[in-house]
């Protein structure tokens, strides 16, 4: 059947169609500038703009797909985690349309979504493969079999900050607008990435192997600003940009590798928002080529919120034969990652 996604866990509305692995269009609306001159995201704008944005996104993805809402098989939604007023828009209309449509409904897990993402460029992902989610609320890197059946290993989680969180928000320090990831990924340009020795975070010896801490690194970088406000060596902000990406790409890239090699899987696959920057992708390029293993990342539409991934993951439940969600499925706003499907995926026998 063809998968519409709906995905509204943040300040993105997306909608996609899904069949067989196979994108057919997809839609995306953003309210990002509507959160800019508060610096982060307002979760009642978010949540409103929601309520503009869901139809016409519907209709576009279905327009661009050449498709109409008679063509949709089934329905799946970001239930979580994510802003809960946001997150409750976009289920809302994903139960009004897999009712009236008489389509079942799955509810989807937004970072399962970001690992699907790949699927649409890539194909099925191998089974093991290590992934390494790094977007504005969540660092994890993750041991990840068959996505749609089995449970999701975690081998380590930030302690702090997300990578995403650590961009916005010496980004504003910085004096860059919001959000802050493009807008240092673009202040980098041309930046020296070793100008600044900025810390790599438990890289030692005696840390812990797969975790990961951002908000030291964030405090270091603001404090950098303020040395050269104040009148101290005056580095051009380029410099500063360069080398916080470089130290995040090296901490991100060195733990990813060295988590493949330690048990022994030949494929990372780099997903969410942060996999969007382009240090991180050259990076882990260069570091998975020298150490012969597979690495894949989405282009970067895919690596930010959209509404296909959510279809891939309702396509790859179809498929694995899970139990659709009951129509009265609640928005799970902090729900941990340990399965694609977040209600538990019952097999259909
Ligand atoms: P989560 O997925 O954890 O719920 P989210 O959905 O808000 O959070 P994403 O949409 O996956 O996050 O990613 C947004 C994050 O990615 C933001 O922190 C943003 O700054 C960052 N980002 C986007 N593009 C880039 C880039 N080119 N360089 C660095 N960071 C980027
Ligand atoms: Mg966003
Ligand atoms: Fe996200």
């Amino acid at each position: 059947p063809v998968v519409l996604g709906i995905e509204s866990s943040c300040d993105e509305t997306g909608a996609g169609l899904v069949r067989d692995g196979r994108l057919l269009g997809h839609a995306v609306s953003s309210s990002m500038d509507e959160h800019a001159r508060y610096g982060g995201v307002v979760p009642e704008i978010a949540a409103r703009a929601h309520v503009h944005a869901l139809a016409p996104v519907v209709r576009e993805a279905l327009a661009l797909a050449g498709l109409t809402m008679r063509d949709i098989g089934a329905v799946a939604v970001t239930t979580g985690p994510g802003l809960s007023g946001a997150l409750q828009v976009g289920v809302a209309a994903a139960k009004a349309l897999a009712y009236a449509r008489g389509v079942p409904l799955y509810g989807v897990h937004h970072l399962a979504g970001h690992v699907a993402a790949d699927t649409l460029e890539h194909g099925p992902l191998p089974d093991p493969c290590v992934a390494l989610i790094v977007s504005g609320g969540h660092t994890s890197l993750l041991l990840v079999r068959d996505l749609a059946r089995d449970p999701i290993v975690h081998l380590g989680d930030t302690l702090d900050d997300a990578a995403g969180e650590c961009f916005d928000k010496v980004a504003r320090v910085f004096g860059l607008p919001y959000p802050g990831g493009p807008a240092i990924d673009r202040a980098a340009r041309g930046g020296d990435p070793r100008a600044v020795a900025f810390p790599r975070p438990l890289t030692g010896p005696g840390d812990t192997p797969w975790a990961f801490s951002f908000s030291g690194l964030k405090t270091a970088a603001a404090r950098w600003a303020e040395r050269q406000r104040t009148g101290g060596a005056g580095l051009p902000l380029a410099d500063g940009a360069a080398s916080l990406q470089e130290a995040v790409a090296d901490v991100l890239t060195r733990k990813a590798v060295a988590a493949c090699r330690a048990h022994a899987v030949d494929t990372l696959v780099l997903v969410g928002g942060v996999a969007a920057n382009s240090r991180v992708r050259n990076l882990a390029g260069e570091r998975c080529a020298a150490a012969g293993i597979t690495l894949r990342v989405p282009p970067p539409w895919l690596c930010t919120d959209n509404g296909a991934m959510i279809a891939a993951v309702g396509d790859l439940l179809i498929r694995a034969g899970a139990a659709p969600a009951p129509l009265d499925v609640s928005v799970d706003p902090s729900a941990p990652l340990t399965s694609a499907a977040l209600r538990p995926a019952q097999r259909a026998t």
